[in-house]
């Protein structure tokens, strides 16, 4: 075959709001091309007729730096169409005949050379907070439907003036067909507002909120999508107070050299805070006690600054360290709107600095640790993974806490930012809007709704209606199995046959038996993982409240002198002791776990670590931060088994921990041990299941899984007996790939 001289070329993937036609552009001219090229849908038709075709179509397979290209597909050009009806090359009036292959933009963090037109003396940009260009800029959290222009976004509110009208026509302008291209003159404004929202009518918004936030004002600043609430260190008290979350971690913004300063920042995680995502990095403090009334544990989450209006914030500020936490109540959606943020933020917050760019999709900030992703959201979400699920079009609505939403069809699965904790009608309401939006952006018409196995929570209960109202199917998933499901996705597409052991170390989910899972290990294939292992099943005396109040957590576990007296010795009544023995002898409201969240909170109960809990994790967290410090011992491990059935003894391993602790051995060793030992005797029941059935692959899923030492002790383990270690890093551990998972798991299903 001769080389060719035309063609239209199809390109699938990421290829819009990545600056990918005025790539083709530039390319075109480039090899002397003479066509078009042309958005239609989620995919980029482009025709060329030219004698360096071939260098050409090479040079567009290659994309941007921002694109990910799935597939570069070459046609005939249809008869009709003639090298002479182009006069050289022209990008063209977007279409929407093109299916829908699943890509909506993620937000991009400002890039350097829109920071350098920011500070750049008398250029069009020079202070304007909203500079962006093809490279950089919002994208989701403006976009109401594809495929990505200027009026299909928020940005349709502010025609553009003459300036940025030429560089948006002009090929050799950056902003050569930028969506969000705007300046000053025709772009969104600033405001500063007080407490009320009032507008102060700030000739310089930026200045003045800068010296408020250097005076120690609280100060909610209005971003990509949503509202943070910021303040400088020495009045991290004071806002921690206001918003009721006194132990709790908030992140921070600073330069990179003041992260630098304060935090161990390995290459992996300098490439990550820089990324195009620009999320919170959960770093490692140089001086575990420094920055204390920021973060009482022995890391620190730190993000740089990923919009013009931080870069101009922190030119002026005096302080270099800014603690931005995302602007809502515990359990709620980050809130968008400046009318609802002065009502709900009310005695919270002095000033908002707010925006008049319109906040359609709201997008939280990422988590990052140690390379996995904690929280998936703004940048990394909409997340688009390629996976043959088959031909139908699945809902995942997720679980309870976490809560994302996917949608899978025709070979791609589309996971939805952060959506939170689906307890309250606001973030039903959240879940329902992102389905919404999910289902206009990628013209998906569910065949199937999958939801967990509780039959309470509200995210099943709204599957169940929208499938009332669609007449779609409807497929329950055990939570854990979807863990399991969504970490060994890629594999079981290929061959949804393939054997694997799981491991789901977790929070809570509602098991096959009604109790509550947490700890388990299965076997088999996706759709038959049957549970062959699991921590044991301890008693939550009060239910919830257990989880709470973590001494009784620990005491359901453990309830003996020892622990009695340990209880009595901090203040616990008789009575009240008493009270909880007859709650634990009646059953009544004692619900039975298996789950190593909760062993965690017993342990850290029990080395006085932490006794009341007041944000999800905290326990947990605060024993991580504590066995950082100490050096763990092996113990010996206590399994029974019943059948093929094998159940590691959590009360055996907390009775080592007691045992230790009365005899004076440091807190942080205990804890490192109770970690470690947890970790390994659970990996051992993995690994010789996976022994013993002739199977390689050993997967590995769960919110637990964030903690360092248990992941690397479990990697370590699997790893040592020549066994493969399955990991989906593109997905939380957490309950962020639930829905996820629940996809994989119904497309597996009806395929
Ligand atoms: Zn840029
Ligand atoms: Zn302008």
């Amino acid at each position: 075959m001769g080389s060719r001289v035309s063609g239209r070329i199809v390109i699938k993937g990421i290829v819009q709001g990545v600056g990918f036609r005025p790539y083709v552009y530039s390319q075109a001219k480039l090899y002397g091309i003479r066509g078009s090229v042309k958005n239609l849908g989620s995919e980029v038709s482009i025709i060329a007729f030219g004698s360096r075709f071939e260098e050409f179509l090479k040079a567009v397979s290659v994309g941007t730096v921002l694109s990910k290209i799935d597939s570069v597909e070459v046609f005939d050009i249809d008869e009709s169409v003639k090298e002479n009806d182009y006069d050289g090359f022209v990008i063209e009036k977007s279409g929407r005949s093109g299916s829908l292959t699943g890509f909506i933009p993620a937000d991009v963090a400002i890039c350097d050379k829109c920071v350098k037109d920011i500070f750049d003396k008398g250029g069009r940009y020079e202070g304007y907070w909203a500079t962006s260009c093809v490279n950089c800029g919002p994208r989701y959290s403006i976009i109401r439907e594809v495929p990505y222009d200027r009026e299909r976004t928020t940005m349709d509110e502010f025609p553009m003036c003459e300036g940025c009208r030429g560089e948006y026509e002009s090929p050799q302008s950056r902003r050569h067909h930028a969506q969000t291209i705007a300046c000053n003159a025709c772009g969104p404004k600033l405001f500063l507002l007080d407490s009320d929202g009032n507008d102060l009518k700030s000739a310089s918004s930026i200045d003045d909120a800068a010296r408020l936030l250097d005076e120690g004002h609280i100060v909610a600043i209005k971003g990509i999508g949503g509202y943070h609430i910021a303040c400088i260190e020495s009045s991290a008290v004071k806002l921690k107070t206001a918003l009721g979350r006194t132990e709790q971690a908030l992140a921070i913004m600073a330069t990179e050299d003041t992260v630098a300063d304060i935090a161990v920042v390995s290459a992996g995680e300098h490439a990550i805070l820089n990324g195009p995502e620009h999320p919170i990095v959960v770093l490692y403090k140089k001086d575990r006690d420094s920055h204390r009334e920021i973060s009482n544990l022995d890391t620190i989450g730190c993000m740089l600054p990923y919009t013009g209006l931080h870069h101009l914030l922190f030119s002026k500020l005096k302080n270099r360290i800014l603690i931005m936490t995302s602007a809502n109540a515990p359990g709620n959606p980050m809130i968008t709107d400046t009318e609802k943020a002065v009502a709900k933020l009310k005695g919270c917050v002095d000033y908002y600095l707010a925006h008049d760019r319109t906040i359609l999709n709201r997008c939280d900030d990422s988590v990052v640790r140690e390379g996995y992703i904690i929280r998936l959201s703004r940048g990394y979400a909409p997340k688009r993974v390629n996976i043959n699920l088959g031909k139908d079009c699945i809902l995942g609505t997720g679980p309870e806490l976490y809560t994302t939403a996917s949608v899978y069809k025709n070979g791609f699965c589309c996971t939805s930012p952060h959506i939170g904790n689906i307890k309250n009608p606001q973030t039903l309401e959240y879940l329902e809007d992102t389905v919404g939006n999910l289902k206009t952006l990628l013209g998906a018409d569910f065949d199937v709704i999958a939801h967990d196995m509780h039959p309470q929570f509200l995210s099943t209960r709204f599957a169940r209606r929208l499938s009332d109202e669609t007449g779609a199917e409807t497929v329950a998933v055990q939570h854990h199995r979807a863990h399991i499901a969504a970490a060994f996705s890629k594999y079981a597409a290929e061959d949804a046959g393939r054997n694997c052991v799981g491991i789901a170390l977790d929070g809570v989910g509602l098991g096959d038996d009604g109790t509550v899972w947490g700890g388990e290990i299965f076997i088999g294939d996706i759709l038959n993982l049957r549970r062959v292992g699991h921590l044991e099943s301890v008693k939550m005396p009060g239910g919830d409240l257990a989880t709470v109040y973590p001494e009784r957590m620990l005491y359901g576990m453990l309830p003996c002198e020892d622990t009695a007296n340990l209880l009595l010795n901090r203040g616990w009544k008789d009575s009240e002791l008493a009270i909880l023995d007859k709650q634990i002898e009646r059953g009544f409201n004692v619900p039975l776990t298996s789950s190593a969240g909760r062993v965690l909170d017993a342990a850290s109960a029990l080395l006085g670590i932490c006794r009341e809990r007041t944000y999800d994790g905290e326990p947990a967290m605060k024993l991580e931060a504590a066995a950082s410090a100490g050096r763990a011992e092996k113990w010996e491990s206590v399994v029974t088994r019943d059948g093929d059935m094998s159940v590691l003894s959590t009360s055996a391993l907390l009775k080592n921990a007691l045992a230790a602790k009365n005899a004076g051995r440091n807190i942080n060793d205990i804890a490192a041990s109770v970690q470690f030992n947890l970790a390994d005797g659970f990996a051992e029941i993995a690994v010789e299941k996976a022994l013993d059935a002739g199977i390689k692959d050993v997967v590995l899923s769960g919110g637990v899984c964030i903690n360092h030492t248990i992941r690397e002790t479990i990697v370590r383990k699997v790893s040592d007996a020549g066994l493969n270690m399955i990991i989906n890093r593109e997905y939380p551990f957490g309950d962020g790939c639930i829905s996820y998972g629940q996809c994989v798991y119904a497309g597996l299903l009806r395929r």
